[in-house]
């Protein structure tokens, strides 16, 4: 009986033995992730906003010893502070947030390629793209990735950026800078770091086809990170044990996916994935975090919080596309204005509207060019169901933006219009419309 029992002891000691040789040691990794903040410095509609962010990601991270901060691209582009100071105070107060890691995104080249490369200097944490270089090849930021060491474990984390970086910018705003092809560039550098890591995270700034590729065809990269699509996830998503997250824009939650990591295989065996909102009215503000955010929004304040309208109600982002397009006609005389409404970053509250809340739904510094077209020559989707003659000169309001990239996304579909009038800066169209409309009831 003796014997019999040590056998199984034995035996059971060799099987734990195996077991271990095998599986290799297991070692959490929490990974809290934003994406898209978009220089939402303060809170909207009680979400969001660096000083309730900063409290939310304290808590999170106390007495966290596995704990990781990533941020998944779009860090600027989308208040006055930002469009104002082109997105330098915005990395500033980033600093305090404390990430250990980011990757540009397409919205990091608005202010022009030279500031994309500025803001990895003003950065405290590294930058990482693997794919965005210039003509001789060099990549933007200073490294592809970086290696980070928490909880025993090496954490190779990659930055990406989507291959649609051309359509989302203007030429002059990325001068020789272009991307490389995105699966085939991280899929080199994940072979290259499984030896010198324990897990390799895609850190990505990417749209939706592109995330599928990565997680449904590159088996090196266990886990993504993403950011770029601004309505974050309801679940995970996950293939053949990878997984891939990515939360809500303008810091209105932040996420965490806590993994368990079998450093022989690389990969994690379990994992579990929340997102915490950031709700302004259970959270007490960052006091070091609201001081410094304070500071740049009393900068700005004098320009942009001037009473401007009324809205009757709130109007979607849809709805304000059809606004800003009624306020192109009839601020330039136009017969046809177009929106893209990827350009539409906010919908408008009801009440009183604010300075403030047309650079919120149009921080982007866009012309309104004009071009003349023949009946026949005017884009379908500018036309709609009004009927027109074939044969008849309309003039079309479109932003510059739109006039460089007709034939990309939900642009114009069509190329080669040329739209030779300069009519001025859209916001401040946008602007004089609202106030001499005084209150907004409809859309036209
Ligand atoms: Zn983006």
């Amino acid at each position: 009986m003796e014997r019999m029992l040590r056998g199984i002891r034995r035996a059971a000691a060799l099987l734990l033995l195996a077991c271990t040789t095998l599986a290799g040691e297991v070692r959490t990794l929490t990974i809290l992730h934003l994406n898209d903040l978009h220089a939402h410095i303060s809170p909207e509609n009680g979400r969001g906003g660096f000083a309730y962010l900063a409290t939310v990601i304290k808590r999170e991270r106390a007495n966290c010893a596995d704990c990781i901060l990533l941020n998944a691209g779009d860090l600027v582009q989308g208040s006055p502070v930002s469009t104002i100071f082109h997105g330098d105070p915005i990395y500033q107060l980033a600093n305090l947030l404390g990430f250990d890691a980011a990757c540009l995104g397409n919205h990091e080249f608005d202010y022009g390629w030279a500031q994309a490369a500025q803001f990895a200097k003003i950065a405290n944490y590294p930058i990482v793209t693997a794919n965005v270089v210039n003509a001789a090849g060099e990549l933007i930021t200073p490294k592809p990735y970086v290696i980070l060491k928490v909880n025993g474990l090496r954490v190779a984390v990659i930055g990406a950026m989507t291959e649609t970086l051309n359509t989302l910018s203007t030429p002059k705003s990325l001068g020789e800078w272009h991307t490389i092809p995105l699966v085939e560039t991280v899929r080199k550098y994940a072979r290259e770091l499984r030896s010198q890591s324990d897990l390799v995270v895609l850190l990505a700034h990417i749209g939706g086809g592109e995330e599928s590729a990565i997680l449904n065809s590159v088996a090196e990269i266990p886990v993504s990170v993403t950011g770029h699509i601004h309505s974050g996830m309801t679940e995970a998503m996950s293939h053949d044990g990878r997984v891939l997250v990515r939360v809500r824009s303008y810091g209105e939650e932040l996420g965490r996916l806590e993994l368990k990591v079998d450093t022989e295989k690389k990969a994690p065996v379990s994992w579990t994935w929340k997102r915490i909102p950031v709700d302004t009215a259970n959270t007490e503000p960052d006091a070091a975090m609201a001081r410094q955010v304070k500071l740049w929004e009393d900068k700005v304040t004098a320009q942009v919080d001037r009473p401007l309208a009324i809205a009757s109600r709130t109007f979607t982002k849809g709805e304000v596309k059809r606004l800003i397009e009624q306020a192109l006609r009839e601020e330039t005389h136009s017969d046809f204005a177009w929106m893209n409404s990827g350009g539409v970053r906010d919908p408008l509250p009801q009440g009183q509207l604010l300075d403030r809340h047309i650079w919120n739904i149009m921080p982007f510094d866009n012309e309104v060019l004009i071009g003349t077209f023949k009946g026949r020559d005017l884009p379908k989707v500018v036309i709609g169901d009004k009927k027109i003659d074939p044969d008849r000169d309309y003039t079309l309001a479109v932003s510059d933006y739109t006039a460089a990239n007709q034939e990309t996304g939900e642009n114009l579909r069509t190329t080669g219009l040329q739209f030779p009038k300069y009519a001025g800066l859209m916001r401040d169209m946008l602007l004089d419309w609202f106030r001499k409309k005084k209150v907004i009831e409809s859309v036209e």
